[in-house]
């Protein structure tokens, strides 16, 4: 059994522990600093056993180094950014397998948001942390990949199974929300979602995590797809990969 705290860091960044009860291995997903990290470890009584870095960003691996001065923990990246993953020990690409006590993640490449971006997966606890790939309604913006890399990324995402709670790196949830609506305004999921949303941030609640079945029926990112999506952007019937592209150059351009 693992158990998963979220730590809010940064202005609107997620930090994840993830503690195996029986080993008492603990893992630190994407650590944008280090001292609410270390004040949560030392509340539970957990030692720092990984650092799992989905991607280079300074918000992702800013606390890096001090966690591993400071815990002697392991720093685990992908094998295609070792120059820019701070401290990185272990390596891993597409098909890695970490475990954690009884536990594993399955290691996922996902490029598009940056080339090296990846993601773990825990199926045995069906949990997904996916970084900057994949957001509650939305998703990354494309720095190194293309539409097309970032399309394939997500497609993996989206093949899993839909009970995979989401675990993503950025509370932005409201903010998505208020893109999808403006390109699928018609979708009943959606509406409601966004209501649940609006009333979860005013009351200062996480959105965070959502689960995979809830992003296939309102994320647009994830519903190339869908007909009202096709219709509004002038796409009926195109490629999915072209509706995904100009969805994401939509929102790119999009104030909410
Ligand atoms: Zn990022
Ligand atoms: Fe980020």
């Amino acid at each position: 059994m693992l158990e998963i705290l979220q730590i809010p860091a940064l202005k609107d960044n997620y930090v994840y522990l993830i503690h195996d009860g029986e080993s008492g291995e603990t893992a630190a997903v994407d650590p944008a600093e280090a001292d609410p990290v270390l004040q949560v470890l030392a509340a539970n009584g957990w030692e720092l056993t990984y650092v799992l870095n989905t991607h280079h960003h300074g918000d992702h691996v800013g606390g890096n180094l001090e966690l591993k001065r400071r815990t002697g923990c392991r720093i685990v990246g992908s094998e295609r950014d070792l120059e820019r993953i701070p401290g990185i020990d272990i390596a891993v690409g597409e098909a890695a397998i970490l475990k954690l006590g009884n536990s594993e993640a399955r290691v996922f490449d996902v490029p598009g948001h940056t080339r090296a971006h990846i993601a773990f997966w825990f199926a045995g606890a069906d949990a997904l942390f996916c970084g900057d790939t994949l957001f509650a309604l939305g998703c990354g913006r494309l720095f190194e990949g293309t539409p097309k890399e970032m399309w394939r990324s997500i497609e993996k995402l989206r093949a899993l199974p839909p009970e995979t709670k989401i675990y993503c790196a950025h509370e932005y949830t409201r903010a998505n929300g208020r893109f999808a609506l403006t390109i699928e305004p018609e979708n009943t999921a959606l509406k409601e979602r966004m209501a649940e949303v609006l009333e979860l941030r005013r009351r200062n609640q996480p959105t965070v995590p959502s689960t995979l079945k809830e992003e296939l029926a309102t994320n647009p990112f994830l519903r190339p797809e869908s007909e009202e999506i096709q219709s509004n952007l002038g796409m009926t019937n195109a490629d999915p990969v072209d509706v995904f592209a100009e969805t994401r150059s939509r929102k790119d351009a999009f104030r909410a």
